[in-house]
């Protein structure tokens, strides 16, 4: 039933019945990075869900999925705390929706903001991690787990020939990124653990997450793991103020940067960005979802700042799944 049909009691009990099931989804597959449906299925409940609440706020609940960013920290794993929460991103499917959210966002931002563009990014099918830096030398990586609390992986992730552990400047800093599977790597894993007798993982984002979080950091050493920087918790210690300035400095200073990367002045560009990408998605060598707009102006992107769970100056447009054979699914909800 379309959502404006509902009743706000009606509507209260479907978010009811849809929190539990999601957050279950949500642990099979951030904390035992097995997931037990498609990413497409997960995305429909969880769009219904905001849809619910977006039209009757006071329906929301403390617990509800939409209010807290996926994961937690595995226990066995030591705990780090980040001040600077690291966050989810809001999704949008259709090019209608990313034209809305540009709407708003151009209605929202102060007068000399007016114009601004947009860089666009590729969307990393992998784990967002955290390394930080104490005047240029690696001393912490870390996973995103809830946002607040990562899991400290910094053996792990000092295993990865892409992790600069000096940098070319003395900066103390915490950079954000993806560490991703290239699909070679991904498909050679699965084939050794099928003839091993062990299950596959789903796809390139949990064997990765399930390759960073080991005990043994040999088995990190031995998977492939690669990465994408784009991003820092606090900009300041840069030169530059726009984020494709930033990945430019990230390279400069010894990251790996997925070169990619576009400024867009309008909704066109975005838009032949899209195409284009969409048309190259199968011959990348690593996996992508989607794409990220992202504000250009770094201090824009400050004055704007985030909900409790995604920033307001970015958004990733999610392509339709890639394989033809989904999950059989009842599913069929209008948003
Ligand atoms: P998300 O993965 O959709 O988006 C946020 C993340 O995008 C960031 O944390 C970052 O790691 C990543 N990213 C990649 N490239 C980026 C770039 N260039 N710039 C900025 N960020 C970039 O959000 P999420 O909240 O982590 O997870 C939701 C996703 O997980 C959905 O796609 C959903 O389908 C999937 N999921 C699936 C299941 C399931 O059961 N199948 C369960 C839970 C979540």
């Amino acid at each position: 039933k379309p959502v404006k049909e509902l009743t706000q009691h009606q509507a209260a009990e479907e978010a009811a019945d849809l929190r539990p099931q999601l957050i279950d989804w949500g642990k099979q597959y951030y904390d035992a990075d097995a997931p037990a449906v498609e990413d497409d299925v997960y995305d429909r409940v969880y769009a219904r869900l905001v849809a619910l609440e977006t039209a009757f706020p006071a329906i929301v609940t403390a617990d509800s999925p939409t209010q807290h960013v996926g994961g937690s920290a595995r226990g066995d794993l030591p705990k780090v705390r980040h001040e600077i929460p690291m966050l989810s991103l809001g999704d949008v499917f259709s090019i209608d929706e990313l034209k809305d959210f540009d709407a708003r966002l151009r209605e929202n931002v102060p007068a000399n903001y007016a114009g601004f563009d947009y860089n666009c990014e590729l969307k990393i099918d992998g784990l967002a991690i955290n390394l930080h830096y104490e005047n240029g030398k690696f001393v912490q990586g870390s996973t995103r787990g809830n946002g607040q609390i990562g899991e400290d992986i910094t053996a792990n992730l000092a295993t990865l020939p892409s992790i600069p552990k000096t940098l070319t400047r003395p900066l103390t800093i915490d950079v954000r990124g993806e560490c991703y599977m290239p699909k070679q790597a991904f498909l050679d894993l699965n084939q050794r653990r099928e003839a091993q007798g062990q299950a596959p993982f789903a796809n390139p984002r949990n064997a990765a997450a399930g390759s960073l979080r080991q005990l043994d950091v040999q088995v990190t050493a031995d998977r492939k793991l690669a990465t994408f920087m784009y991003n820092i918790a606090d900009y300041d210690p840069l030169d530059t103020r726009t984020q494709s300035g930033l990945l430019d400095e990230l390279a400069e200073l010894g990251f790996s940067t997925n070169p990619t990367y576009q400024v867009a002045h309008d909704m066109d560009d975005v838009q032949a960005y899209i195409t284009t990408y969409t048309g190259q998605r199968a011959d990348l060598a690593y996996g992508i979802d989607g794409i990220v707009i992202k504000a250009n102006p770094l201090p824009l992107q400050r004055a704007m700042g985030a909900t409790v769970k995604v920033p307001r100056w970015a958004i990733a447009y999610k392509f339709p799944p890639e394989e033809v054979e989904t999950v059989v699914t009842d599913i069929e909800w209008t948003v």
